[in-house]
């Protein structure tokens, strides 16, 4: 049933903000994408740009002819310098909080040596990828480079259990995707896609091409290749219905998913 603008306005001014009629009100209007022409990528930190010219080489000729016909928001992960913030700053018994803004600075630096990377291309790194001049941007050159942690800082939710942040920048490219409303969502990453188990330690483990977020748990996936909490954001998106992780080592496969092609896998929410 299609709810009327007054009736919205009239149980928004009587029902707590989480009544489910409310909810389902607010929900019925149609809905709109900001940037349904972008896709978002995320290059990792630790799988990518921690390998150095290597990796990120071939990776940034391939972003500077992708972005001829695609409009990138090109976000980077942490990776590694993270990891030893996150081990130093969480046996000095640091909340949460501070360690999501340390991890945070870390994605920033990748974003920042990315950024200088593509700038004789025209491509620029924003600080916060907010609206502020993203579609400028867009529009003008294809691309622009953000710092894929979400700003939570200091206000981070923590986990159930310790101090590592839970959402970080696999999540944070997400839900920029998810928010305005992208076309798709690529990780690129240092592995063909998922697989049963760890591919680095688990040598008879089996590739899988495609498989739901309900799969991905019911076979104890859920923390794996993408960080766990992705998947309930996955699940219950209202744009971005499914991602894909490709493997960003082997030339011409990034280009291949941003084409739409079947490279990697590809998870998807239902
Ligand atoms: P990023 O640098 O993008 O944050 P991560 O290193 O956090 O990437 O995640 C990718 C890594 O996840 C892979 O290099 C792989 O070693 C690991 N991994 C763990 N479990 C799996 C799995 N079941 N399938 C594929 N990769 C896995
Ligand atoms: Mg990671």
């Amino acid at each position: 049933m299609a709810h009327t603008t007054a009736e919205l306005d009239a149980l928004l001014m009587q029902r707590s903000l989480t009544d489910p009629e409310l909810l389902a009100a607010a929900d019925a209007a149609a809905d709109f994408r900001i940037l349904p022409d972008a896709t978002v990528i995320k290059i990792g930190g630790q799988s990518m740009i921690d390998r150095g010219r290597a990796a990120v080489y071939p990776l940034v000729d391939e972003i500077v002819a992708a972005r001829k016909t695609h409009k990138l928001l090109i976000g980077t992960g942490a990776g590694t310098r993270a990891r030893h913030l996150y081990s130093i700053a969480a046996e000095l018994n640091l909340p949460a909080g501070v360690l999501s803004q340390l991890g945070a600075s870390v994605a920033d630096q990748n974003a920042a040596m990315l950024g200088q990377l593509l700038a004789k291309h025209g491509i620029s790194m924003v600080d916060g990828a907010g609206l502020s001049a993203v579609p400028l941007y867009l529009a003008e050159v294809n691309a622009v480079v953000f710092s894929g942690m979400p700003p939570y800082g200091l206000w981070t939710r923590p986990a159930a259990e310790g101090v590592i942040p839970p959402y970080r920048t696999d999540a944070g490219c997400f839900l920029l995707a998810e928010q305005f409303g992208c076309k798709a969502m690529v990780y690129v990453k240092d592995e063909d896609g998922l697989y049963s188990a760890n591919p680095k330690t688990a040598k008879d483990a089996t590739f899988i091409p495609k498989i739901s977020v309900d799969e991905m748990l019911a076979r104890g996936l859920a923390d794996s290749i993408l960080e766990f909490p992705m998947l309930d954001l996955l699940k219950k998106a209202r744009h971005v219905r499914q991602v894909q992780v490709v493997n960003g080592l082997k030339p011409g496969n990034l280009t291949r998913a941003l084409a739409g092609e079947h490279v990697g896998t590809i998870i998807t929410a239902r």
